[in-house]
């Protein structure tokens, strides 16, 4: 089995090659992304392995199908930048449902408290032997509210350790989870008492119709003066420019994020030698109190090997035994893990 492997990077190789030597799944290195003018590379390949930046579209699935490209696996869990309602009925797209909760969640805490104790600050500092303390005043996270949307599977490892921190959690979810709820520490509620009363929000929904711009300038108006907002879940969720207004006007205290909006040019790239274009990500970057990681959230070892061998044995279940658990299939107007097996 051949596969066109896109958006390579160097991370990405070792475990896809182990995994793959041992399955007999062949993957063919491209560094350039999935898009209309790069889905010819996977002329002669069974399937296409793709990741949260490529594109893939009604013209690539067309492009794909007309090249008899059967399948679109892509090496990650969301599945916001396939459409999927055009793949139904001409390619088979399957995904990593979880690979590390724990590497996401632990790297939302990590940003966490890199904003609220000042560590980013105080290591530029310490490297330049300045050890003043000025300005690097935190504040205690155990006591605080955290307001957690989506309470799937990162979202329930981040209640956990906030849980440790002995944080209380107020908890919003479309399909609330059960038994999560103890009616004290860890409440469900709507989205209005979780924005007025929560002193952290941490995002961990997928991006749909629904939850695009979730955090816009309504949102932040009935938030809490400096409320600290943490996004590891997907840049759309947050209206860039209403967070940059919000910091600018001192409502928001601080941004953590993994992710943007336009990241995907950007992101995964060394862009030190280039001219920053976006003018929003440029001007929430220079705030003291925003930090940006570049969607690291799931690089770890564990994930890494997690990711590939997933990929790998979805893609030997679909074409051996015509039947992977891990397929999603857009039927009756959403897209839901395949019940029946191959959904079509
Ligand atoms: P999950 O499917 O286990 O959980 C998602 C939760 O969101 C579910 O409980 C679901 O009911 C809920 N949800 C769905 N629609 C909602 C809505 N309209 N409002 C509120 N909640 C809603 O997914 P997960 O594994 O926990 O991953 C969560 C998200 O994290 C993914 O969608 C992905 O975008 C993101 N992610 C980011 C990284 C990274 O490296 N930064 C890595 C993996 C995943």
């Amino acid at each position: 089995m051949k596969v066109a492997f896109f958006d390579t990077k160097p991370y990405d190789k070792p475990s896809f090659e182990e995994f793959g030597g041992k399955q007999g799944v062949t993957f063919k290195y491209f560094e350039t992304k999935l898009n209309e003018d790069t889905a010819d590379l996977a002329r002669g390949c069974d399937a296409v392995c793709v990741f949260v930046n490529d594109t893939v579209d009604a013209a690539v699935i067309d492009r794909l199908s007309e090249l008899g490209v059967k399948v679109v696996a892509l090496r990650c869990a969301g599945f916001n930048n396939v459409d999927m309602k055009h793949a139904y009925g001409k390619v088979h797209v399957l995904h990593v449902p979880a690979y590390s909760p724990y590497a996401v969640a632990e790297h939302t805490m990590a940003l966490l408290l890199t904003s609220v104790r000042r560590i980013h600050k105080a290591y530029i500092r310490s490297k330049d032997f300045n050890f003043s303390l000025s300005g690097l005043t935190g504040f205690d996270l155990y006591g605080k509210t955290v307001g957690v949307i989506g309470t799937g599977r990162i979202g329930r490892v981040f209640i956990d350790i906030c849980r440790g921190f002995g944080m209380n959690v107020l908890a919003y979810d479309k399909f609330p989870a059960p038994g999560l709820d103890n009616g004290d520490t860890v409440r469900y509620t709507d989205l209005d008492e979780l924005f007025a009363k929560s002193d952290i929000i941490s995002l961990h929904c997928p991006l749909t119709d629904e939850t695009h711009h979730i955090i816009d300038e309504a949102a932040l108006e009935k938030c809490k003066r400096g409320v600290v907002l943490l996004n590891t879940s997907r840049g759309a969720l947050v209206d860039a420019e209403a967070l940059l207004n919000g910091i600018k006007s001192r409502k928001v205290g601080a941004a953590c994020l993994d992710v943007y909006e336009e990241e995907s040019d950007l992101f995964f790239e060394d862009n030190s030698g280039h001219i920053m274009e976006d003018d929003t990500l440029a001007r929430l970057i220079s705030m003291p109190n925003v930090i940006v990681t570049s969607h690291q959230a799931f690089l770890t070892e564990e994930a890494l090997m997690n990711i590939a061998e997933t990929t790998v044995q979805n893609l030997k279940d679909f074409f051996e035994k015509n039947r992977c658990e891990n397929e999603l299939c857009w039927r009756g107007g959403t897209t839901e893990t395949c019940r029946d097996g191959k959904c079509f």
